[in-house]
């Protein structure tokens, strides 16, 4: 009816207002954030078919004071438009700079950390691999400590000049990882010219691993190729045992989920056994 018509944009409007209130709000207290430190850096194990942690995600947290935990997706893209992204980005590089000779010493010393890179640090920061390196060296650490996770849309939309920044951390050690694969336009074609070295299968394909023979064939195939290409394998979300049985099987290299463990502070993560029972 009319009525229920009207009620419905009168809701779908005062939704929009507060959610365009959220976000100025979170944009504004975004910029103290850094400095009361609210915000914190979690990890979450990456472990081997053998079940040995060799790596780990940073993942950013953001404690606000009055609205609790806000999820780094729903901050993230708005750290994007506001710029402040770079200070986000580059706190989250020195967090992890700090963390990794424990984590190697505490782990292996190949132990690496993965951090996400966002597009806009890319195309804004011309030097950041350099930078990133010269700053990882004076700690005595190595390029090769560091992967560096960036999604596919970067890869697509890029300018030249990008691409040879991506190219430039082949030089430095730092390696690439491309993150929620097949969920984008993925082309095996920039894969190859992008030279990376780790392929992060999303989440979604892994969830129906179990139901759906098709997402099986999916896995199968795109490991099949990336082993092709030279290019290991990550297998994202995994929760269930039975998942990473199958996606052992069809040879992943790596596995990050739930069911290894939950993103987590580093103290717990310094606590976690060096060698897991996988499956
Ligand atoms: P992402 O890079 O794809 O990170 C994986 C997300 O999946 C994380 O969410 C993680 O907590 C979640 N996850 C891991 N294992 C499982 C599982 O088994 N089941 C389920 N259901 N979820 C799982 P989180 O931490 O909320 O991060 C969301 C996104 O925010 C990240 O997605 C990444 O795109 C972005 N992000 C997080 N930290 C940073 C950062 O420091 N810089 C930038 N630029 N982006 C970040
Ligand atoms: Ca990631
Ligand atoms: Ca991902
Ligand atoms: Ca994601």
């Amino acid at each position: 009816s009319k009525q229920n018509g009207k009620s419905k944009v009168t809701r779908f409007t005062s939704a929009m207002k507060s959610d365009f209130l959220l976000r100025t709000e979170l944009s504004r207290d975004m910029h103290s954030a850094l400095d009361q430190q609210q915000f914190q850096l979690f990890y979450q194990p990456i472990v081997d078919q053998q079940g040995q942690i060799v790596k780990a995600e940073a993942l950013i947290r953001w404690r606000h004071p009055r609205l609790g935990f806000i999820s780094p997706a729903e901050f993230i893209p708005i750290a994007e438009r506001s710029g402040l992204i770079i200070n986000i980005g580059e706190w989250v590089f020195k967090e992890a700079c700090q963390h990794l000779q424990q984590l190697k010493q505490y782990f292996h010393p190949d132990f690496q950390i993965s951090v996400n890179m966002s597009p806009v640090q890319l195309a804004e920061q011309s030097s950041i691999f350099q930078d990133w390196h010269s700053a990882l060296d004076k700690k005595g650490l190595k390029g090769r400590d560091l992967v560096v996770e960036i999604t596919e849309g970067v890869m697509m939309t890029s300018s030249d000049e990008i691409k040879q920044r991506l190219l430039s951390c082949r030089e430095l050690g730092i390696e690439l990882a491309l993150d929620d694969f097949g969920t984008g336009y993925s082309s095996l074609a920039y894969i190859r010219q992008f030279e990376i070295d780790y392929l992060k299968i999303d989440r979604s394909f892994v969830d129906n691993l179990e139901k759906d023979g098709n997402a099986q064939l999916i896995c199968e195939a795109m490991i099949s190729i990336a082993h092709k290409l030279k290019i290991q394998v990550v297998a994202e979300g995994v929760e269930e045992p039975g998942q990473a049985q199958l996606l052992k099987r069809m040879g992943c290299d790596y596995f990050q989920g739930y069911m290894i463990s939950k993103p987590i502070p580093i103290q717990d993560l310094l606590h976690m056994p060096n060698q897991l029972t996988m499956i």
